[in-house]
């Protein structure tokens, strides 16, 4: 990524500071993307510590004051908490702004901002599929969106030249933009994000829950496969409780596929039809390896992660093979 010659907005005013709004301060000072940046956040602490992260030119106590002559503004709190920051902050929105958001879910976003906006506003709701487990201020980065798609769910009658200038600004930050509606938006999350997120938190408190094995065991053990959901479950509860309760249509449909799916597994164990269960992991292997030749993850095995040395020590006598 290249510093823009010319910012693509003037200031920038982003409405919660944690992960992702914290991730876009930084890409967009890093970029040039806006001439200044504004940040406020709900509470007393985040905007200490936004202050003293110093990745905003500016860290302000209200909403109103972050949007003061913001020619962007985007929204960067929790899907529940949307509609209660956009009738806080639409009659005081800059003529001509563009306000956005980040929520993972669009349809309940769009359904819940879209009346509190003024028409002299450009609404253009945005969801960047990038995160990590982590959330707060300190957890954002400058490059989490690098190569990363950013999805843009405009009503129909958006203005284009509006819906083009946040996708530059995605772009500066190193996203892939996408535009769809934002019904086909939460169908496609709620396979790819939402239902992978659910299976994780139920198998993390399954395995918790199971008397005939210690917690003790279920942690030591876990490189057999759970140690991976453990980090999907170890995301932020206040938003995926508003991801599951605002795209709970969506989730319900494809969580409907999911257990008949789940069922033909296990008539396929029950019955011995090992030439399904095969079929089915051969057809699995696949899409991995298509996420990874798309470049969506690193073809590094076990996530990259490093396996230490083999043991310094020399065997012990007994299993050591005698040479003498
Ligand atoms: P986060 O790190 O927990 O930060 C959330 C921010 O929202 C904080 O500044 C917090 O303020 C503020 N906030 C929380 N509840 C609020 C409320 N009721 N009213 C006003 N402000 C409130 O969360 P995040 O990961 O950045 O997520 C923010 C948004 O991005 C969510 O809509 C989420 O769906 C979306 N998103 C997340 C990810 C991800 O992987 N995390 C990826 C893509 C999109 P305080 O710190 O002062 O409490």
């Amino acid at each position: 990524m290249s510093k823009l010659q010319q910012p693509i907005y003037n200031r920038l005013a982003l409405i919660g500071a944690g992960l992702i709004g914290g991730s876009i301060a930084r890409a967009a000072r890093a970029q040039g993307a806006a001439r200044s940046i504004v940040v406020t956040a709900r509470s007393p602490a985040t905007r200490k510590r936004v202050a003293e992260l110093g990745f905003a030119d500016q860290v302000v106590e209200s909403n109103a004051a972050a949007i003061d002559g913001a020619d962007l503004v985007i929204v960067c709190v929790p899907v529940g908490a949307c509609g209660d920051v956009a009738r806080e902050i639409g009659p005081h929105l800059m003529k001509g702004a563009t306000v956005s958001d980040v929520g993972s879910v669009k349809g309940a976003v769009l359904r819940d901002m879209a009346p509190h906006l003024p028409p002299s506003v450009h609404f253009v709701p945005a969801h960047p599929v990038a995160g990590t487990e982590n959330s707060g201020p300190d957890s954002g980065f400058a490059e989490l969106f690098v190569n990363r798609w950013c999805i843009l769910t405009p009503p129909e009658n958006a203005d284009k030249a509006a819906i083009e200038r946040l996708a530059a600004f995605w772009s500066a930050l190193g996203a892939n933009v996408e535009t769809m509606p934002a019904d086909h938006h939460d169908l496609v999350l709620a396979v790819t994000s939402h239902l992978p997120h659910l299976i994780a938190y139920t198998i993390v408190g399954t395995a918790d829950e199971l008397g005939e094995v210690t917690r003790s065991e279920v942690l030591k053990f876990s490189a057999g496969g759970f140690r991976d959901f453990t980090r999907i479950a170890a995301s932020d509860p206040t938003m995926w409780r508003d991801v599951f309760l605002a795209n709970k249509d969506a989730v319900l449909e494809m969580l409907g596929r999911f257990s008949e799916d789940l069922s033909g597994l296990t008539r396929a164990m029950r019955s011995g039809d090992g030439d399904a269960l095969f079929e089915h992991f051969t057809r699995t292997r696949a899409i991995r390896r298509g996420i990874v030749e798309i470049g969506q993850d690193s073809p590094v095995p076990d996530f990259g992660r490093t396996h230490g040395g083999l043991p310094a020590e020399p065997l012990p006598r007994p299993y050591a093979a005698d040479n003498e």
